[in-house]
């Protein structure tokens, strides 16, 4: 079975440069071999003997030139350019660069971490502390009110562009709380009938995207004007520039327009 290689460079990952960019095989790192500072294999859950191993990370120095026959793409690119299962494959892969090259102490006593032999866990060899790779959840909803979209400008959008709500998970809370309150604070909405949609894992940098849909209840939009500069309801027909690519916000909209024209 062919071998895969997801490695990256000042957070973007490498390709071959041929008629149409590839992924990197075991032959092609070769020519990286001296060049990367970590590397190691993609694996989720635990690490069973039998479990065939084909996926691997690696991460290029940061002063390194980049070999003449490659080249580097942002993940965003990347899922635009190959589609949803390699952009999961190589957010898997960055995600677990990002771990095992980064996360190096302990954080109840500063030991350095060593692997654990059974899963992605690191284990703290001075107070037994165990840790395992990050996942942050986020809420993204898309608010429905008499046929429109609420869609918001984020001050780091882009000129233009407009999405649906997002925001992380507090302690404490459920995802159908984070709505309600992430609403609430970005646009002084009070929204109900809160659905669940689908999620998406989302590498920037170890999010997991929550999806739902919602109905108004009341409140007129009234942006926060610090992360929220601008929202508005948009009818299907009238939609602003959108998130584009593989977004589960992107998703969520065209879910809406489906529904409604
Ligand atoms: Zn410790």
């Amino acid at each position: 079975m062919q071998e895969i290689w997801y490695v990256f460079k000042d957070d973007k990952l490498l390709l071959c440069r041929s008629s149409e960019p590839r992924l990197l095989t075991s032959c092609d790192v070769g020519a990286l071999s001296g060049l990367l500072i970590n590397k190691g294999t993609v694996v989720i859950g635990d690490r069973d003997k039998g479990k065939v191993i084909n996926e691997f990370w690696g991460e290029m120095a940061h002063n390194a030139a980049v070999p003449g026959n490659m080249i580097t793409m942002g993940l965003r690119e990347v899922g635009s350019a190959f589609g949803e299962e390699v952009f999961y494959k190589a957010a898997r892969a960055f995600q677990l660069m990002k771990w095992y090259g980064h996360h190096l102490f302990c954080m109840s006593c500063g030991g350095r971490l060593k692997p654990s032999p059974f899963d992605n866990g690191k284990i703290c060899p001075f107070c037994g502390a165990i840790f395992y790779p990050p996942v942050t959840p986020a809420i993204i909803v898309a608010v429905e009110r008499e046929g429109k979209i609420l869609l918001a400008r984020n001050a780091n959008f882009p000129p233009g562009r407009y999405s649906v709500i997002a925001g992380f998970v507090e302690p404490g809370e459920s995802f159908e709380d984070a709505v309600r309150r992430e609403v609430k604070e970005e646009v002084s909405v009070e929204v109900k009938n809160i659905r669940y949609f689908g999620s998406q894992p989302w590498p920037f940098p170890h999010t997991i995207m929550v999806g739902f849909t919602a109905q108004w209840a009341s409140g007129e939009i009234k942006p926060d004007g610090r992360e929220i500069l601008d929202a508005r309801w948009f009818a299907p027909d009238e939609l602003p520039d959108i998130p584009s690519g593989i977004s589960i916000s992107r998703k969520l909209i065209d879910h809406f327009r489906q529904y409604n024209i």
